[in-house]
């Protein structure tokens, strides 16, 4: 249903006065997104103030420390899409227990997958990367389901204190607690950020009085190395995937690339045991396809031929002043190479040496498989 009113300041939505409140323009709201704000929220919110530009990452990190210290209880939302890039520094050194995490999203993953089995999967990379013992719940806050088990279960662990709630950038913090507002009603000041002195950020405090706990927001944490980061926002869109993934399989033969759009090239440095397979799943804009390696340069030096080729001229310009890189990473049968901010591959069949070529500085985790069958994990 489409909202009438910012989640943030609480004013009617119009599309005709940028510089007066409740401002949407008339494309955004058509989008009838759950998480929508009026700009000046939308920059308050993200930005800290309304002339835009992002904080730096310290005053983010103290905004946050602020809010943990004063916590009866954490919550981390993560994305499910992305989520090595969600639970990595400096995301995980802000968090302590008691900590709950929500792993948001999950409506995008294929139909029939077995959560229960994401639960665990979730569990088990939350302690390799070091994070405290959490209770993990499996959440779409698009479509509202698992919020209202993990909000009792907030209300029950926090009784009548404080929750601070955290999370990079884009994992769906805002249409969370845009979900939570609207299902758990709200009844505290409006919940834009005011700066506070000193600060050019400010924390935003909602109070959602139903169930008597207070919810602490906190500003967005960037976290390094996502490659929807690098683009622009145009091209950020097309590499978040806005449906169900569908897993693109690849029967990796040696003198074979698959392309990532161009921000990911991928190919068998070794050996290739018969019958490897590679499953890509990425966002649905993502154009991802199969060529011969010595094609790869002359593809990656061509100008986009249309608008579904990701990124644009600009991005790809701006992303080549800045170089890329190569690596080399051996992966095993049922492990994801998971690339930040872009998606994953999962190996059937290897053990593959592979050759990745990324723009420098975006980060990659080789992890136990997500999705599919989780035979022959190597013992913990
Ligand atoms: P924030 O930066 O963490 O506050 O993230 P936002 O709430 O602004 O969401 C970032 C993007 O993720 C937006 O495009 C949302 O529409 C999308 N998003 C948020 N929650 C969900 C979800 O549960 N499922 C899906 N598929 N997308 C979501």
């Amino acid at each position: 249903m489409r909202r009438r009113s910012c989640p943030g300041c609480g004013v009617p939505f119009q599309s005709d006065d940028p510089e007066a409140y409740g401002y949407v323009p008339a494309e955004v709201l058509a989008r009838d997104e759950a998480a929508l704000l009026c700009r000046r929220c939308f920059r308050l919110r993200h930005y800290g103030d309304a002339a835009g530009g992002p904080p730096a990452l310290e005053a983010v990190r103290a905004a946050v420390g602020q809010a943990v210290k004063a916590a009866d209880c954490v919550l981390l939302v993560a994305d499910a899409f992305d989520f090595e890039a969600s639970i990595a520094p400096p995301v995980r050194d802000l968090v302590r227990p008691p900590l709950v995490v929500a792993v948001n999203k999950v409506d995008l993953l294929p139909p029939r997958t077995p959560l229960p089995e994401v639960g665990r999967w979730a569990e088990g990379r939350l302690a390799a990367a070091g994070l405290p013992r959490a209770e993990v719940h499996l959440i779409s806050a698009r479509t509202g389901w698992g919020t209202r088990r993990l909000w009792e279960r907030l209300a029950q662990r926090a009784g009548r204190g404080t929750v601070a709630v955290l999370g990079a950038t884009n994992v769906g913090k805002s249409a969370l607690l845009a979900h939570w507002v609207q299902a758990v009603g709200y009844q505290g000041p409006a919940p834009t950020v005011s700066p506070v002195p000193g600060t050019t950020l400010a924390l935003l405090r909602l109070r959602l009085v139903q169930d008597g706990f207070t919810l602490l927001d906190t500003p967005g944490i960037p976290p390094p190395g996502r490659v929807s980061d690098r683009l622009c926002p145009e091209c950020a869109k097309r590499v978040v995937p806005d449906r169900r993934l569908q897993g693109r399989l690849w029967q990796v033969a040696p003198g074979q690339a698959m392309m990532l759009g161009t921000l990911a090239v991928l190919e068998a440095a070794g050996p290739v045991p018969e019958g490897t397979v590679l499953i890509a799943y990425g966002a649905q804009g993502l154009p991802m396809h199969r060529t011969r390696t010595d094609r790869v340069e002359q593809l990656l030096a061509r100008p986009p031929r249309s608008w579904a080729d990701v990124p644009c001229q600009n991005c790809r310009a701006r992303l080549a002043e800045a170089g890329c890189a190569e690596h080399r990473i051996t992966l095993a049968h049922a492990h994801d190479l998971a690339i930040h901010g872009l998606g994953w591959v999962t190996l059937r069949g290897g053990p593959l040496d592979l050759r990745l070529r990324l723009p420098e500085g975006v980060h990659w985790t080789v992890r136990p498989n997500l999705l599919g069958p989780k035979d022959r994990w190597p013992a913990p």
